[in-house]
């Protein structure tokens, strides 16, 4: 039986207070219980206006209506992988080990310089945005992509592995105007092993 639901914010998959000193409490708070919630609340409205408009036979804009539509469920769903792949403080961070280890290898010749490239497509996206690591099925290879705002433009088959919010939300408690500061902290808390899982469960 397939049964419409709407969206739900998931709870962390740990405390407020375990990703210090690199995200604060209070930063992590207002990020999950405020701004993630508000893309949820936002994707679930716009699901009832469609109910709405499709029981009162009703016309909709839907160049705006899709586009709201896709900003919100975006934002949840990048909100939603980026709570996963994070660790609390002293268990994430370190090198990619496992099969995400091999295939990190192979692509940029070591960690080092995937670390470069993808703290550099974090910090140089423009506005609010977010930076994401995928696979290619096709070509066993891992891309780097740039997301605006939440609108991903994404390849429509690649997995995305890894993400990283930059949006000023993310950060500007403990970081002010310094995103290349709090993309320096990400990897410190980086869930290697959420990562490799979502690789080989491809
Ligand atoms: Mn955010």
């Amino acid at each position: 039986m397939v049964t419409p639901k709407l969206y739900v914010l998931p709870e962390l998959p740990y405390g407020y207070k375990d990703l210090e000193p690199h995200i604060s409490e209070e930063q992590l708070r207002i990020h999950h219980d405020k701004h993630h919630l508000a893309y949820v609340n936002g994707a679930n409205a716009i699901l009832e206006k469609l109910d709405k408009a499709r029981k009162d036979s009703a016309d909709l804009d839907m160049k705006s209506t899709l586009k709201e539509l896709s900003f919100h469920i975006g934002g949840h769903l990048l909100h939603s992988l980026f709570w996963g792949n994070l660790a609390p403080a002293g268990k994430g961070g370190g090198m990619p080990g496992g099969t995400i280890g091999d295939v990190i290898a192979k692509e940029f010749g070591g960690p080092d310089r995937f670390r470069k490239e993808f703290t550099q497509a974090a910090t140089s996206a423009e506005g609010s945005g977010w930076a994401a690591l995928t696979f290619c099925r096709k070509t066993n290879r891992p891309i780097i992509m740039q997301v605006e705002k939440h609108n991903t433009n994404v390849y429509p088959m690649f997995k995305i592995l890894m993400v990283i919010d930059v949006w000023e939300h993310a950060y500007y408690l403990d970081y002010k105007n310094e995103r290349a500061k709090f993309v320096e902290a990400f990897w410190n808390i980086v869930n290697w092993e959420e990562v490799n899982k979502r690789l080989e469960g491809l």
